[in-house]
């Protein structure tokens, strides 16, 4: 057997993996890896077939979506997933309203506008969400001009942290005749959605994040109402690729476990697809959201403990899906390094406005199983801030996660 070169064979031995903690992609189970490693299988492969069509049904579940919503699942990310939406339901000239909370509802306001719609935003300060009364006096003055085609909102946006309540926007579409779109990449799966309850009409996500599989899939599940939408287009139809009507015999026979092909699937994904999101459904999706806020509430106690402050202002717009954390005085954008020499990966800033005065911490998916995985990124920030020269009291801030932060556990 041929002896590796010897700086691979050191590098092996000694350097533990570092341990990612973005708000994705995130450290995905075992059970997942193991579907996915294996070689590429036909999109007509009988294994296949049986995880596209399961993982369809298991969306409905997870999305508390009723059995006439259709889920797709298409070979893309986050992106592709706004822009199907955006070109599905959209044609010039159309009014909608943006609820803007960051970095990626100003990216789903930029599709609208290049969609030929008329866009009005309804922005906050960086940090704050605009309340229900705000966002209601935008949809009455809008009104005044004639239909509001569709009300888009950002769950959490990942480059605040702030996680809006979809709710009161669901039912403030629907009294305004409004579909209600919903940017839920940083937020399905750990984040309480409840499609069918508050009539929502297209949540969208991808793989990479509390999904909890590699990058490469787009999801979402879309209702009756938005695909009757679609279906009475007045202009031209969307571009192929994206385009509902092409999907919809596709997703069909998948879920009648057929085969069939319009555009090769990402066949690989496809087979862990079912697998996570039977991890993720084992208790239930209450359960899982449950989950996401016990590690969140013990991982905010270990930040304060550590004088870092959350950039969402107000505790109830504090996403459970990842810590958006404020440098303290004295500290810059370095910290984000010396995190990653502790050997936990975290993220820099993403927000125009304040970019270099925050770093983020995704707590998704499978690390919230893993309490060892809590508590060495815990460390990993605390000894970082402990290097920069500060009075750091480490032990304290794993003492701080409770039983998230046992190790042993
Ligand atoms: C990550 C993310 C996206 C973009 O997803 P990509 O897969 O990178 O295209 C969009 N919206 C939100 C809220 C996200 O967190």
């Amino acid at each position: 057997m041929a002896r590796l070169p010897h700086t691979v064979e050191f590098a092996a031995m000694t350097i533990a993996k570092p341990l990612l903690m973005i708000p994705g992609p995130i450290e995905v189970s075992p059970a997942v890896t193991q579907a996915f490693s294996v070689p590429p299988p036909s999109h007509l492969a009988p294994s296949v077939i049986e995880a596209f069509g399961a993982s369809l049904e298991l969306m409905r579940k997870l999305w508390m979506a009723p059995p006439e919503s259709q889920p797709f699942v298409l070979a893309g990310g986050g992106t592709a997933a706004m822009e199907m939406a955006v070109a599905n339901l959209i044609e010039p000239e159309e009014r909608v309203l943006v609820v803007n909370t960051g970095y990626f509802s100003s990216r789903l306001a930029e599709m609208l506008r290049r969609q030929g719609a008329l866009v009005v935003e309804v922005e906050a300060p960086v940090g704050e969400g605009p309340s229900a009364q705000e966002i209601e006096a935008a949809l009455v003055g809008l009104a005044e001009l004639g239909p509001i085609k569709g009300l888009f909102a950002t769950h959490v946006d990942t480059s605040t942290g702030v996680c809006l309540d979809p709710e009161p926007l669901a039912r403030l579409a629907r009294r305004y005749g409004a579909l209600s779109v919903f940017d839920g990449v940083c937020a399905t799966a750990a984040e309480e959605f409840r499609m069918e309850e508050w009539d929502a009409d297209l949540y969208l996500t991808a793989s990479q994040k509390a999904i909890g599989l590699p990058p490469g899939l787009a999801l979402m599940v879309v209702s009756e109402r938005a695909l009757a939408a679609r279906e009475s287009r007045r202009a031209t139809a969307p571009p192929m690729v994206l385009d509902w009507q092409q999907w919809l015999p596709i997703m069909g026979a998948y879920e009648e476990r057929r085969p069939s092909y319009f555009s090769t699937p990402a066949t690989n994904l496809i087979l862990a697809l079912p697998v996570s999101l039977r991890e993720i459904l084992a208790d239930g999706p209450e359960a899982r959201c449950d989950l996401h806020r016990s590690v969140a509430t013990a991982l905010r106690r270990a930040w304060q403990e550590l004088g870092l402050e959350p950039v969402p202002r107000r505790a109830e717009l504090v996403s459970n899906a990842l810590s958006a954390l404020r440098f303290p005085a004295g500290v810059d954008g370095s910290l984000v390094g010396r995190i990653a020499a502790e050997g936990v990966i975290v993220a820099g800033g993403l927000h125009p406005e304040i970019r270099g005065e925050y770093f983020r911490v995704g707590h998704m998916g499978y690390c919230l199983t893993q309490p060892a995985m809590i508590r060495r990124t815990v460390e990993a920030v605390a000894k970082a801030l402990a290097a920069g020269g500060r009075p750091i009291d480490v032990d304290g801030a794993v003492e701080a996660l409770g039983e998230f932060g046992d190790a042993a556990a």
